[in-house]
């Protein structure tokens, strides 16, 4: 039997769910990546439409069981004072479901089970040099010569190359005016309740991880490019030290070199299509979204089966023209993922206030708002974390709260 052979360049959390989703329906895949595989210490959430994709590869009870559940928490001032509860058991009930946690290189490593040996190849930076079109096959270029293949998948991340090849007049992400900041930690002594905490134009959260670190996040509304010349440590410390426990605790247990941080880009513009020739984008390459509503690599695992859900019927005839299957994932990612990037830009908005009136409003409408009606903060998930895969039961429509 013939089998269509798939290049995936970009082995992060959307290269390798599409990789394993296009090898469960049939094709041979390769995945070329330019570093090594998750070098990030850092944690994922994934919320129930990204674990109901990874049923669909058989992944989702491993995610499940390898991940912390995102449950109760708080919703804090930087001096302590809970402004909302965050109910995990409401969340499960709302998008059927908990919000889980997991450590992106458990994520990683569940991916890689699904995948045959060899054929992904760190070390292997790629590029598009043909996206191919009905009759031609698409052309990759490799430190060892050139790929064809029957399908590239653009999986290469917020910088992509292969959507500047694709759609060379999209001016691609802006920053988004804020920067973030990730840490990995033993848990402290001090036990505390998950939380995330908004100051003025800087948010803070720490999330246990169920094998009994902790994972902080950060962000701060500052100029792009920014680096601290004594290491990022020493900036959380000046920007976050004096917050309410256990930030201190969780700062004064991180690696120095551990710290990571990232200025944050995303779409403003919507892209053309998702595709050309015999190329698809998936992820933040397609669709770069702020970090607010933890969204970006739920939406990439979303692209990945649903792509691979289209071209199924193509794995084993490489004659075949795929324009139609791929036009049919455009139709069904490009709405949905903007749709996501612009809520997560306006739930940015929130987190941006920096004068002491505008914050004060901000914190009196949330704790009266969540108040009156509990599930109010929830509701900025509905259309997101109550998603299906195509061919599987849609949820029943949600009880208003
Ligand atoms: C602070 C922060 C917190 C976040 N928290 C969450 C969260 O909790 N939940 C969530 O869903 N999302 C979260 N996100 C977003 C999430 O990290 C991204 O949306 C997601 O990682 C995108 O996955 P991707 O596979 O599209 O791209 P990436 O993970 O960026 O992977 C792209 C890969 O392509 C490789 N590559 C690039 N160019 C080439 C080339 N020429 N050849 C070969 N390889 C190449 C890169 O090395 C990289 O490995 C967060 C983001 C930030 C900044």
């Amino acid at each position: 039997m013939e089998q269509s052979r798939a290049v995936v360049i970009g082995a992060g959390v959307g290269g390798l769910t599409a990789a394993a989703a296009l090898h469960r329906r049939g094709w041979f895949v390769t995945v070329l990546e330019r570093a090594a595989l998750d070098p990030s210490g850092a944690g994922i959430a994934l919320a129930p439409n990204a674990q109901r994709a990874l049923d669909t590869i058989g992944l989702g009870d491993e995610v499940r069981a390898s991940a912390a559940w995102q449950g109760g928490g708080g919703l804090r001032t930087p001096g302590g004072r809970r402004l909302a509860r965050m109910d995990g058991a409401a969340v499960a009930q709302r998008f059927g479901g908990p919000v889980v946690l997991l450590h992106r290189a458990t994520l990683v490593d569940l991916l890689l089970s699904r995948l045959p040996e060899g054929c992904v190849h760190t070390g292997a930076p790629a590029e598009l040099t043909d996206p191919g079109d009905a009759r031609r096959p698409a052309r990759v270029a490799t430190a060892d010569g050139e790929r064809e293949a029957d399908l590239v998948v653009g999986a290469d991340g917020v910088h992509s190359a292969v959507r500047r090849a694709l759609f060379p007049g999209h001016p691609g992400p802006r920053y988004a005016g804020f920067t973030t900041w990730r840490v990995v930690v033993p848990a402290p002594e001090h036990p505390f309740e998950p939380h995330e905490t908004w100051g003025r134009g800087r948010l803070w959260g720490s999330q246990p991880m169920r094998d009994g670190r902790v994972y902080a996040y950060a962000a701060a509304f500052t100029p792009p490019g920014g680096h601290a010349p004594d290491g990022e440590k020493a900036e959380l410390l000046r920007l976050f030290g004096h917050w309410h426990r256990p930030v201190p605790d969780i700062l004064a247990a991180a690696e120095p070199g551990a710290v990571l941080r990232h200025d944050v880009r995303a779409m403003t513009a919507s892209l053309p299509a998702y595709h050309r020739g015999r190329t698809a984008l998936l992820g933040d390459a397609a669709h770069a979204m702020a970090p607010t509503l933890g969204q970006g690599g739920n939406q990439a695992i979303e692209d990945a089966v649903v792509l691979a859900h289209h071209l199924s019927p193509y794995a084993a005839d490489p004659a075949a023209d795929p324009g139609g299957a791929l036009a049919a994932y455009t139709r069904d990612r490009l709405p949905r993922t903007m749709d996501v990037v612009r809520r997560s830009a306006r739930a940015a908005r929130a987190i941006s206030l920096a004068g002491a009136p505008a914050v004060a409003l901000r914190n009196a409408a949330v704790a009266t708002a969540t108040r009156l009606a509990p599930g109010l903060l929830l509701r900025g998930f509905d259309g997101i974390a109550d998603w299906a895969p195509p061919g599987t039961p849609a949820r029943a429509p949600r009880q208003p709260s």
